[in-house]
Formats: structure tokens, sequence, C-alpha cells
């Protein structure tokens, strides 16, 4: 069956799309996003994981009460009490694994493990008991395997590597003891049945559900960009720059906004074109993507020609630094605006603005500080940085919004 993808031409050149693009017929994607798929595969299906795990608790409680009804105290009833002092235990190991903490790198080897042993064991009182009279474990061996293959949440190889263990076990096991052939004979062969039609269904849901992690962070990828600049967008910065606030206020951490406004860009539009224009937005985006480089710094498109920059941690000296290396790199890029009103060469203005969040004020009040900088550097010429830091103290949120518009009219 073929799995329904999203076209794959003219994807973005984001880590989703490239692996949509080559493929992963083996089940395997490059290694970030594989570990990236496993986690959240876990975490998804954590619930689903626990709530087979009982199940599997209840229905080994229910054979072993159906052992004492049916067999009662004879001794075919020995190695069902084995089989089950071995599985519930078990059991409960990888239960208990689903609450570690670091339950990414501990589960799948715990149930791997857990189920192997289950498996084997059942297999071993099978071929042993077979030997001595009636063996009763192979629905158990059944059970295990569909168990292995479609209620523990492996990823297919990690279900395969389990079953093939003990299927090519019970093989050699059965073979070399001589089992009664007739019975032998059927049980492998419905044990290679069960491992084929699992094998086969794990893979075939494990393809599209790879398909759907892929489409899906795709898709996050491609609402948080800006289709222009491929850097993030609008809708991304409102996002960040609450939760930067809020966690800014908790840990008592200055926080910085940057504007940065393209001079006279109308005029290079009309000079040299707008295909012209988006390719000196695209050049502008990413060189400023490229100078707030730490961690929790943060590059958007706010709007037009406008970006803006967000600084977590922001001393004042890191401030100045960003923005010496934005009006550096900016000159660095060269672009020739022989329309503009400033110089030659492309320029930006900076409206900064720099304050320690309080929980009685909002992100609104900052950016519009940083948009009243902004607004102060055109008015001074353009080409330049206006920092406000005390500012802020005086400023009554909504009033800028009236000379702004005056300044647009
Ligand atoms: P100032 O120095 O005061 O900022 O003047 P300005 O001309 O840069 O500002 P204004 O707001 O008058 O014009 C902004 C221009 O940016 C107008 C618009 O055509 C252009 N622009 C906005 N978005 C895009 C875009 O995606 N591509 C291109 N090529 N131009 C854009
Ligand atoms: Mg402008
Ligand atoms: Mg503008």
């Amino acid at each position: 069956m073929n799995v329904p993808t999203a076209p794959s031409e003219d994807l973005p050149d984001l880590p989703h799309a490239r692996q949509l693009k080559v493929g992963f017929d083996w089940l395997s994607f490059d290694p970030v996003l594989e570990s990236e798929f496993r986690r959240t595969r876990l975490e998804e299906s954590l619930g689903y994981i626990r709530a087979n795990l009982l199940l599997g608790v209840v229905i080994t409680l229910a054979f072993a009460a159906m052992d004492a009804i049916v067999l009662g105290h004879t001794l075919d009833r020995i190695p069902a009490r084995i089989e089950i002092l071995v599985s519930e235990p078990l059991l409960l190991c990888v239960l208990a694994a689903t609450f570690a903490q670091n339950r990414q790198r501990f589960y799948p080897p715990v149930a791997m493990a857990a189920l192997g042993l289950c498996g084997l064991s059942q297999a071993a009182l099978q071929v042993i008991a077979s030997l001595s009279g009636t063996a009763l474990q192979f629905p158990s061996m059944i059970w295990t395997a569909m168990f292995a293959y479609f209620m523990a949440g492996l990823v297919f190889y990690q279900a395969l590597a389990v079953n093939l263990l003990v299927l090519v076990a019970y093989l050699a096991a059965g073979t070399a003891t001589q089992l009664g052939a007739v019975a032998f004979s059927y049980e492998a062969l419905a044990l290679v049945t069960v491992n084929l039609i699992g094998a086969s269904v794990v893979y075939m849901h494990e393809k599209t559900s790879r398909t759907r992690f892929l489409e899906a962070g795709l898709l996050r990828e491609m609402v948080a960009r800006d289709g222009l600049t491929g850097i993030q967008n609008r809708r991304m910065f409102d996002q960040h720059i609450r939760r930067v606030w809020n966690q800014a206020t908790r840990d008592a951490q200055r926080i910085a906004v940057l504007l940065v406004d393209i001079d006279c860009f109308k005029d290079y539009n009309d000079r040299y074109g707008h295909q012209a224009g988006d390719e000196c937005l695209r050049a502008v985006a990413s060189t400023l993507s490229r100078s707030a480089r730490r961690p929790l710094d943060f590059t958007a498109r706010y709007g037009g020609e406008e970006f803006a920059i967000v600084l977590y941690e922001a001393s004042r000296e890191y401030v100045a630094e960003v923005l010496t290396r934005i009006q550096r790199s900016i000159a660095d890029l060269n672009i020739a605006h022989e329309a503009s009103t400033v110089t030659s060469r492309l320029t930006v203005s900076i409206g900064a603005a720099f304050i320690l969040p309080t929980t009685n004020r909002t992100p609104e009040g900052l950016i519009q500080l940083a948009d009243e900088a902004l607004y102060s550097a055109k008015g001074q010429g353009r080409n330049r940085v206006v920092v406000m830091e005390a500012e802020y103290h005086n400023l009554q949120t909504g009033r800028f919004e009236k000379r702004r518009n005056q300044r647009a009219g």
C-alpha cells in the first residue's frame, strides 16, 4: 500500500521536508529527527502502553486462575506456575520503566529485554513440557509475540528483534529435542505466521505514522516561518515575547527588543524593482538572524521591511554588542541604494528597548518602547540606533499609536 505523502516538489529546505523527499523505506530518519520521532511517539502513547501493560498483568492473572480451576494440583500446572512467576514481575518491571524519568533511554531496552525473556521462558517451558506430556504454553507465546508487536510501544525493528529471537530459539530447541513432529510443525508454522502478520502490519503502521510525523513537523515549521525570508514570522514573535516575558519576570532577567527597519525601502523598490527588494529582504533577514546567536535569542520578520530581535538576559554590554554586530554586517552586505536619502548603500534604523519585566506591565509596553526608539532613530535622520531604557517608566501604552499614525499619514 502506498502511504499518501505531501507532494515533494517545491517543499521548503527544512529537515522534515528533506526527509520526506529522500524517503525512509528502512523506517529510519536522520539521527536528530529519529530521536525526536521516538521521543514524541513514546510520550504520545504512554497512556496506551501503560493500559496495555496493566491488561497484560490482568490477563496473566486470569490465566493463572484458569490454570487453578482446570488443572487443579496436577503436574501440568507446574510450567504454568513458573510462567506466571516469570512474566508477572517482568510486566511490572516494564510498567515501572514507563514511569522512569529518563524513560526515553530506559524504556525500549527494558521492554525488549523483558518481553524477550517472557517469550524465551515460555518457549523453554513449552519445549520441556512437551517432552514430558502435555504442553500448554503455546497460546502464551502467541500472545507475547502480539504484545511485543502491537501493544508495547516498540518501534518496528525493536519488536522484530525480540520476536525473531524467540522464534529462532523455539525452532532451534524444538528441532534439537525432536519434539512430537506433528504438533511442533503446526506450532512452528503458526508462530512464523504470527510473526509475518505482526511484522507486516507494524511496518505499514509505522510507515504511516512516520509520514504523519514528518508532515505535522513540516506544517508546524511552515506556520512558524515567513514565506519570503525563511526566518520566524510575526505569529512566532508574538508567542515568543509572551513566553520570554513570563520567564524573565520569574527569573528577574532583563530582556531587550530590537526593531530593525530598512531605510527608504519604498524608494529601493521603486528604483530596483520588487524582485530585487525581495532579495534584499532575504539578505537582511539572514544577516540579522546570524547577529543574535545565543540559544534564547530570537529573530523574526515583524512585518514588511521591519524585523524584530528579542534578547534574553540582556545586559547593556550584550545589547551594545549585538547592535554593533548588526550595523557592521549590514554595512558588509554593501547593497547599493542609489535612491536612498541617507547614503548610496542600504542602511537600517534600529530602535532598541531593554527593561526588567515586572508583573504589573505587559510585553506590549516593551514593544512600544522599541517602536518609539525606532521612530526617534528615523526622526534623527535614519541609519542609526536609539536605545531606550529609563523612558519605560513614563511610557503610556497606546499614546504612541497616534504619533505612529501621524507618521504613516
Ligand atoms: P523609512 O526609511 O521611513 O522606513 O521609509 P521606507 O520607505 O522604508 O518605509 P515605508 O513604510 O514608506 O515603505 C516600506 C516599503 O516596504 C513599502 C513596501 O513596498 C515595501 N515592502 C514591504 N514588504 C515587502 C516585501 O515583501 N517585498 C518587497 N520587495 N517590498 C516590501
Ligand atoms: Mg523602512
Ligand atoms: Mg517600516
